[in-house]
């Protein structure tokens, strides 16, 4: 479907409702040539259309970065739901947020644009992902976001203090990361591995979480299915309130909350 509309020109609704409608041999055959594609290199289509939806957008996705993934609206319906408009002028600065990890931008942008009176930080320790994080603000006119090459937590990050920090970090253990499907070997691994158990790189990330969180702010994370256990051991110190893990739509554990004390 997601083939014939970009070849065709067509929408979802015209495929359904002109099916009969006959598509070029050109069409065709470029619908072809991506089939062939998918089928000899197991090239993610997201990859090979150079696009992928994600909460009601197109964002432009390269090898660079993680395909967007639909459990990731979980974690923004999630925090929409704590950050509701204010009042007019009832805040007299404008309240920042992190995005930790950003990749493609989804949850920086999206933020952004649902969240207009807050400002955004969006981090990435990789040059190519803040490009394209930065290409999808711009083509989806993000407003308020500024991009940070740096990791977790580096010396600039220390000296802010955040209203919401946002995380979908790497939490495949490295032990499994190797035998996933093959799509997921075009994926940068750096976006996936969390080291062993999966968890190396979310301890690193939560560490001094509370440091740079307002007292009152949320942190919202993407987590592994099997990582709620782990997580909410991580998060039963007094720094933290609130915590709970949401579940995805498949019933499964995917998006840890807390808010600092
Ligand atoms: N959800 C991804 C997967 O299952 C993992 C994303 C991540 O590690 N942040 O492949």
């Amino acid at each position: 479907m997601l083939i014939i509309g970009r070849f065709s020109g067509l929408d979802r609704s015209d495929i359904f409702l002109h099916d009969c409608r006959r598509l070029s041999a050109t069409v065709i055959s470029l619908i072809m040539a991506v089939l062939e594609e998918r089928l000899l290199t197991r090239r993610p289509l997201a990859y090979i259309l150079g696009e992928q939806e994600f909460w009601g957008r197109s964002f432009a996705v390269s090898e660079a970065v993680l395909i967007p993934r639909p459990e990731t609206e979980i974690l923004i319906e999630k925090v929409l739901r704590r950050f509701p408009a204010p009042a007019p002028a009832s805040e007299p600065r404008q309240p920042l947020f992190l995005d930790l990890g950003t990749g493609s931008g989804i949850i920086a942008v999206t933020l952004a644009i649902e969240l207009p009176w807050m400002r955004g930080l969006a981090l990435d320790l990789k040059h190519s992902a803040l490009l394209q994080a930065r290409g999808n603000a711009r083509r989806l006119k993000a407003e308020g976001l500024e991009f940070v090459q740096a990791d977790w937590h580096s010396a600039f990050i220390r000296r802010r203090r955040f209203s919401l920090v946002t995380a979908n970090p790497p939490y495949v253990a490295a032990e499994v990361v190797g035998g996933l499907q093959p799509e997921l070997r075009h994926e940068p691994l750096a976006a996936l591995d969390g080291g062993k158990g999966g968890i190396e790189e979310i301890k690193r990330l939560t560490a001094g979480l509370p440091e740079i969180i307002s007292p009152g702010g949320w942190f919202f994370m993407e987590i592994g299915y099997d990582q709620e256990d782990y997580v909410l051991q991580l998060f039963k110190g007094s720094e933290y309130e609130r915590v709970k893990v949401h579940r995805d739509y498949a019933g499964l554990p995917r998006v840890l909350q807390a808010r600092v004390r």
